[in-house]
């Protein structure tokens, strides 16, 4: 070959490896983004009736940001997902990013449980490529469906390089949340998700991404949890604190073999007195009693009304009470010693 043609061959090479899109999967698990109904302006729908191909046709424009693949893990509304799921899941995200030319992982999800399953691969997936998770609060035959754009802006986010070691994050209104912080703030409304204790880490509007900061605390590689080996998560069971509280429930969880309890409590994580007696003696049996709050944002603290050493019990801080479940479900694979568990909600 001339040196002419060598040249000519090398610009070609080097102009296809510029103009080479970045590969995604979209792994489909159901959810209202996935949902259909039988008119643009009335409320019911069913979620995860649209399978992933019809979903990704939907938006045509992703296509030109990146090469993108489908998968469809499960097809449910989130208020059905499971812990069997969740291990699925995290262990495609894994086989796929340890390929080298997946360079993000895209999950479309109901927006029930979102923060749970995003809280999990945050703690579960071994990598640094972006995880984002992307629903919709309106299904696509609603008017003004909001799923189209929270795809295309995900897909944006999936393959912008400031996405990198930002943990999992969730991409839900022109914001950007991290999966730690966020949690479902309104049942209906467009803008459903928010980061109560710390705010959005960034934006993305119409696919220009910004972010203003991140999640502190540790997470995909830096995480010590290891679920590949895992195909159960021991159960936690989560019960709801209120005045004139009883004993049944804490009785009922312990029967039904949970290992490991999360008081939503009234305040600062606190237990109605007869209920505290019950979670004292389920805690001095072996089980994981962790205190969390109903309110909805601040820290449960370990030192204020409850002696938390004293009683057996763990704080769960700035975990909401579902968050905490998903923790506890993880710690609760490595160890059940307190102090060990304390550490654990200290540093996750
Ligand atoms: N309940 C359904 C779910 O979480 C619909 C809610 C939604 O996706 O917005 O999958």
């Amino acid at each position: 070959m001339n040196a002419w043609k060598k040249t000519a061959v090398l610009a070609l090479m080097s102009a296809s490896v510029l103009m080479a899109k970045p590969q995604v999967t979209i792994l489909a698990t159901g959810g209202t983004i996935a949902g259909s109904g039988e008119s643009s302006v009335k409320s019911s729908y069913s979620a995860g009736a649209v399978t992933v191909d019809k979903l990704l046709a939907a938006v045509p424009a992703i296509n030109d940001l990146a090469t993108i693949k489908g998968e469809q893990i499960s097809s449910i509304g989130s208020q059905e997902m499971t812990g069997k799921v969740w291990l699925k899941l995290a262990k495609r995200v894994n086989e796929l990013l340890a390929q080298k030319e997946t360079e993000a992982v895209i999950i479309t999800h109901g927006t029930d449980t979102m923060e749970e399953t995003a809280f999990f691969l945050n703690l579960t997936v071994k990598s640094q490529k972006p995880v984002v998770l992307v629903g919709a609060m309106r299904s696509g035959s609603s008017m003004s469906a909001d799923g189209p754009m929270n795809l295309y802006n995900a897909v944006n986010v999936a393959i912008n390089k400031a996405s990198t070691n930002k943990g999992v994050v969730i991409v839900m209104n022109d914001e950007i949340h991290a999966a730690r912080e966020a949690t479902k703030l309104n049942t209906t409304a467009v803008n459903a998700f928010a980061s109560p204790n710390t705010g959005k880490i960034g934006t993305v509007y119409y696919g220009k991404v910004e972010y203003f900061t991140q999640s502190v605390r540790p997470h995909t590689l830096a995480s010590e949890f290891d679920i590949s080996k895992i195909e159960e998560l021991p159960r936690v069971d989560i019960l709801y604190a209120h005045p004139d509280d009883t004993d049944v429930l804490v009785n009922a969880a312990l029967q039904a073999g949970a290992k490991g309890i999360i008081h939503a409590g009234m305040g600062n994580g606190n237990p109605f007195p007869l209920t505290q007696n019950a979670l004292e003696k389920a805690a001095k049996s072996g089980v994981v009693v962790a205190r969390s709050s109903r309110v909805g944002s601040g820290s449960t603290t370990q030192e204020a009304e409850v002696d938390d050493k004293k009683l057996g019990f763990v704080a769960t801080e700035s975990l909401n009470p579902q968050k905490a479940r998903v923790l506890l479900m993880l710690a609760l694979t490595k160890t059940s010693d307190r102090e060990a568990i304390q550490k654990i909600f200290s540093t996750y």
